[in-house]
């Protein structure tokens, strides 16, 4: 049984009805998720509060009291990033859904763990929201894994249409972490592309791009690196945002190439990390595919927990 992670605080969180990153989105991830009839192999849990400390691993102090401790109710923090009275307590169920996951994963409770959870984080940088992000939720779940497990090597795996450059950049002198990202270039934050690090292992796709060219730069560029970097733990920024039905980006993937990386991403796991792998939900904007791309990924999860206890 996989774990799934959510909290309906996650909808408090509503930047205004025209706002693509939208309360909707984990709805219908829910909906598409009890229509095939997956809800009976996931174990629900409810996601805590991320506490300050817990987050004051990657975010600095003055940051997170800034976010904690708006008096304003409306503040667009940039110019696609709208701080609302209900954003910090759903950014801290967003947050803390990781550390639960990680709880659940490393105390051997579950292999695997999906976090439906809302805002996304992979923009958020160390000290500032942008990109729709306010705390890194993927970043807060593998410090957890450092500082709580004393994991040595956790991978975080990105496949987001958009360069995680907060995530880069809260990790980027830290080797324990190994970032693998995909990403649309030239595109939204901008970020990535020249980035020279043996822990970071960037991919830029032209804009057009499909599922043969994200595949052969997975299979270039980030399986070389895993096999050798020998991950602990995977944690996947699980972003939806370059399938070809979502007109945010000019990528074109499918799930079947949601399918194919889940399964890439579970051989490694097998084979470093004892199977354990944490995903959590980023972009993807396009209500049906994103659904039907979580499913399909959820599904790959499952499965090897099917193929694993035959062997057990
Ligand atoms: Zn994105």
């Amino acid at each position: 049984m996989s774990a799934y992670i959510h909290h309906s605080d996650c909808l408090l969180h509503d930047m205004g009805a025209s706002h693509p990153e939208k309360p909707a989105r984990i709805v219908a991830i829910e909906e598409q998720i009890r229509a095939a009839k997956l809800m009976d192999l996931l174990h629900r849990y409810d996601a805590p509060l991320a506490t300050k400390e817990q987050l004051a691993r990657v975010h600095d102090s003055e940051y997170i009291d800034k976010i904690l401790n708006f008096q304003d109710s409306y503040t667009y923090l940039d110019s696609d990033t709208l701080l609302t009275a209900q954003t910090p307590q759903a950014a801290l169920r967003a947050a803390g859904a990781l550390i639960h996951a990680t709880d659940l994963i490393l105390t051997n409770q579950h292999k695997t763990a999906f976090c439906n959870v809302r805002p996304p984080g992979h923009h958020a940088l160390s000290d500032r929201a942008m990109g729709f992000c306010f705390f890194n939720n993927v970043a807060v779940g593998a410090a957890h894994a450092i500082a709580a497990y004393g994991l040595k090597r956790v991978a975080i795996l990105d496949f987001d249409v958009h360069h995680g450059n907060g995530t880069e950049e809260i990790f980027q002198s830290d080797s324990r972490i190994m970032l693998c990202s995909t990403f649309q270039h030239p595109f939204y934050p901008g970020s990535g592309a020249n980035t020279v690090s043996e822990h970071i292992i960037n991919v830029p796709l032209a804009a057009g791009a499909g599922g043969a060219e994200f595949r052969e730069a997975v299979i270039e560029h980030w399986l070389p690196a895993l096999h050798e970097f020998e991950p602990q733990l995977i944690f996947i920024s699980a972003g939806f945002d370059a399938h070809q039905a979502d007109n945010i980006s000019q990528l074109n993937f499918l799930e079947k190439d949601y399918v194919w990386i889940t399964e890439e991403i579970l051989v490694i796991a097998n084979k470093y990390a004892e199977g354990r792998i944490i995903s959590t939900l980023e972009g993807g904007y396009e209500l049906q595919s994103l659904a039907n791309s979580v499913v399909a990924h959820i599904k790959v999860l499952l499965n090897d927990l099917v193929i694993g206890s035959v062997f057990c």
